[in-house]
């Protein structure tokens, strides 16, 4: 009989997975149930906050996975039956399985920071998802006076794309600098340390002298209430008037991960680092940023590489192989400007139920770089963008 793979969520993780379990195994029915019609990247949204980029850049539609057989159907996944092996639909429809790959993404903890509920955030944007939230901020931004004060609140790890605050950090900067030079940025930080720091604060000491301020966690930066009517942000120092407001609150994996019972304590999903297997219900597997793969950061680079394997290794558990373990990479670009940009990479494997880093493999771009190493990054990181979101969407 044919084989039946069903995958929830259509992001970087889901749509590539849905394309390659098409490839690996041409006869199965491979079915992606997704909420939205047009799926919108985070990955280059900080240049959209930043002015230097229009949201329709950001944008996919599904049909080039439809023509590539994947049924694509529009619904959003309320329950999971593992014993039965189905998944019901908003719509009432309910599609059975033989394995389930689930790449969610996350969610917002709406609890985790007092007064930063779901109505909040049309005030205080977060921008973690984008789409109407990038614009938001983006309109803020554009509406606010010269010598205005920006504060953005960063969570503690682990966090969706974790140099993503300081990249965003790094092109309101420009933007302030070009068109509002009176105003600051003010980074409320409830980390010590950050990826790629020293080059984001060599990027801002020279591209913008003055214009960014940052308080870490041993600072007391970490954001412990807002108040969005009175426009006001609390750590347990101090209170902050903001101009403009972006509050980035800690997260967890997708709804749909604690309704088919594969995350944890924590709010992510443990899997087994081979399969991508959840470790507490077998024959569902999860990707991206939902999963637990420290030191593996949540990125559309590491779902997407995810992606792959998972189909690999559904394709070969479904023909009775025994999966096989592989090494993965990611890298991740951040611009420090429109057309200048710095890299990090790691390389992992799969150790005892974890990945691990490969001992002396992975770095980051060099500090004290000449001004075309930085354009030569950011020409790399318009090069990965197409290729990735040519890879998941066609
Ligand atoms: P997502 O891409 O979020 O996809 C999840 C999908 O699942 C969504 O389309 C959602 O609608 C759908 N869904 C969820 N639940 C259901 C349900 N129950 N039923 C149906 N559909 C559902 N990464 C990089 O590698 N490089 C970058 O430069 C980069 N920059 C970033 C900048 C910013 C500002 C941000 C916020 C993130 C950035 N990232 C970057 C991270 C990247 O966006 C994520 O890591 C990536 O999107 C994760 O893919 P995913 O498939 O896990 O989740």
């Amino acid at each position: 009989t044919r084989a039946r793979v069903v995958i929830v969520g259509g992001g970087f993780g889901g749509a590539t997975a849905a394309r390659f379990v098409k490839t690996f195994l041409p006869e199965a029915s491979v079915t992606l149930i997704e909420a939205n019609p047009v799926y919108t990247a985070c990955p280059f949204s900080n240049l959209v906050i930043g002015g230097e980029r229009e949201i329709t850049g950001q944008q996919f539609s599904y049909e080039a996975l439809a023509a590539a057989g994947v049924s694509v159907v529009h619904d959003r996944a309320i329950a999971v039956n593992a014993a039965r092996r189905t998944v019901t639909g908003q719509s009432d429809a309910v599609w059975s399985y033989d394995k389930l790959i689930l790449s969610p993404g996350i969610d917002l903890r709406w609890d985790a920071i007092e007064g930063y509920g779901e109505d909040a955030a049309a005030i205080f944007p977060h921008a973690w998802k984008a789409g109407e939230q990038t614009l938001l901020l983006r309109r803020q931004l554009k509406a606010m006076p010269d010598g205005g004060l920006v504060v953005m609140s960063v969570p503690p790890a682990p966090f969706r794309c974790p140099p993503g605050p300081y990249e965003r950090a790094s092109l309101i900067a420009q933007y302030l600098k070009n068109q509002k030079p009176k105003s600051k940025l003010l980074i409320l930080d409830a980390q010590d340390q950050f990826s790629k720091q020293p080059l984001f604060e060599e990027a801002w000491a020279e591209l913008y002298p003055g214009v960014v301020e940052r308080r870490g966690a041993q600072d007391f930066g970490r954001v412990v209430s807002v108040d969005p009517a009175a426009r006001t942000l609390a750590t347990e120092f101090e209170s902050v008037t903001a101009d403009v407001a972006n509050v980035i609150p800690p997260q967890k994996a997708g709804a749909i991960a604690g309704i088919a019972e594969v995350s944890d304590a924590t709010g992510w999903c443990p899997v087994d680092p081979v399969t991508f297997a959840s470790t507490l219900q077998p024959d569902i597997h999860i990707i991206g940023d939902a999963i637990i793969a420290a030191p593996m950061p949540k990125s559309a680079f590491a779902a997407n590489l995810q992606a792959k394997l998972c189909a690999f290794q559904v394709s070969r558990l479904l023909a009775g192989l025994a999966p096989r373990p592989a090494t993965l990479t990611n890298t991740c670009y951040s611009f420090t400007s429109s057309d200048t940009a710095i890299s990090i990479t790691g390389v992992y494997r799969s150790g005892e139920g974890a990945f691990v880093s490969v001992d002396g493999s992975g770095g980051t771009t060099p500090l004290g770089a000449e001004r075309y190493v930085r354009e030569n990054e950011a020409m790399q990181a318009q090069t990965w963008f197409r290729t990735i979101t040519r890879q998941a969407f066609g």
